[in-house]
């Protein structure tokens, strides 16, 4: 008989209860976890909202959820790099391990990747909004005693914005401007910071988020739409940024990064853009010698991440808005989208049913 469990599965748009279903088996090179803290990130978002994300349609109903803190409740026989009971924060995205992306250390490029609570693959992947989840041995990062689960949950997103900012290389003294100050956008402000940027300026159109970039220590936060724009953006930087990270996905904050950023700057876009084609002023890309790189989710980076918040030298607290039980996560869904009233809402699960 299998074991049962609590989750919040997905049926459609809008359509999410907490539901008994199978806690999932332990197949080889596994290991089982209790969830202790998960976070709603804007992918769990889009699939809430409409039911899927962008080309990504799951084929049945599924469990969301991929920024975890949880505790090592099971390991499968052949496994021996981590010990049961160990507190763990998770690389949801599970390279194979053998293409040559994987092994030149590009893992965030292989085509075989299994994402944790997502549709991306068919029949889609069941996630963290679960009391149980099960995933590789290597995609577990044991977290420090002292660090909190909220913390812990908050790796993921970090590891985005951290493998964004090695993208774009030193950024120690430069001048920096991020677009889109939501989760991502406003780790990317707080990573470029501990690491030296400066100045540092953040735009967005909602107003608590440029509120909550000055407070992260930003040194200018505007609205995208401000007309004096090119005038401001040279007091501050005299003939533009060294680097832009477009945070935001939006196609008009994009294209303002090419008026804004200086000749042989660095674009990095790490928002989704969505799927259809943008128009770009690539002469200037010629002309100017502009460097436009992607970012896509992360490298090896989470004991850098995890080392980094440990240590103090990156402070993610304030970014931590909510918390709800996972009895709750309809309404917590429905929080994470008060976007100028919180930046990242969690879901905490305690195993009250076991
Ligand atoms: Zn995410
Ligand atoms: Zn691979």
């Amino acid at each position: 008989m299998n074991e049962m469990m609590l989750a919040g599965i997905l049926h459609g748009a809008k359509d999410m209860h907490v539901e008994k279903c199978a806690v999932p088996a332990l197949r080889a090179g596994m290991v089982r976890l209790r969830v202790r803290r998960v976070g709603v990130c804007g992918s769990d978002m889009h699939y809430f909202e409409h039911g899927y994300c962008a080309a990504f349609v799951p084929t049945r109903p599924f469990i969301l959820g991929h920024e975890l803190t949880a505790d090592v409740e099971a390991v499968a026989a052949d496994v021996q790099t981590i010990p049961v009971g160990a507190r763990v924060t998770v690389n949801p995205a599970r390279a194979c391990g053998f293409c040559d992306y994987c092994k030149a250390g590009r893992g965030n490029l292989c085509r075989q990747t299994i994402m944790l609570g997502s549709a991306s693959t068919v029949p889609p992947t069941d996630g963290a909004f679960a009391e149980f989840v099960t995933v590789r041995a290597d995609q577990c990062h044991i977290l420090p005693p002292q660090m909190e689960d909220g913390l812990g949950a908050m790796m993921e997103p970090f590891a985005v914005a951290l493998h964004a900012v090695k993208r774009a290389g030193l950024v120690s003294g430069r001048k920096v401007l991020v677009t889109g100050g939501g989760p991502i956008g406003l780790l990317v402000l707080i990573t470029a910071r501990a690491l030296g940027a400066t100045p540092l300026a953040l735009s967005d159109t909602v107003a608590g988020r440029r509120q909550t970039a000055l407070k992260l220590g930003a040194d200018l936060a505007w609205d995208p739409a401000t007309k004096n724009l090119a005038e401001q953006s040279r007091e501050l930087t005299g003939d533009g940024f060294d680097i832009v990270f477009e945070a935001s996905g939006a196609p008009p904050a994009l294209r303002q990064a090419f008026n804004l950023i200086r000749p042989g700057g660095t674009i990095v876009q790490i928002g989704t853009l969505g799927t259809e084609d943008v128009p770009l002023p690539a002469n200037q890309v010629m002309a100017r010698e502009i460097q436009f790189i992607g970012s896509f989710r992360y490298g090896n980076v989470f004991d850098e991440a995890i080392r980094l918040v440990s240590s103090g030298r990156v402070n993610l607290e304030p970014l931590i808005s909510q918390v709800f039980p996972l009895e709750e996560v309809r309404q917590a869904m429905q929080r994470a989208f008060a976007k100028d009233e919180v930046i990242k809402v969690q879901i905490e699960i305690n195993g009250r049913s076991q």
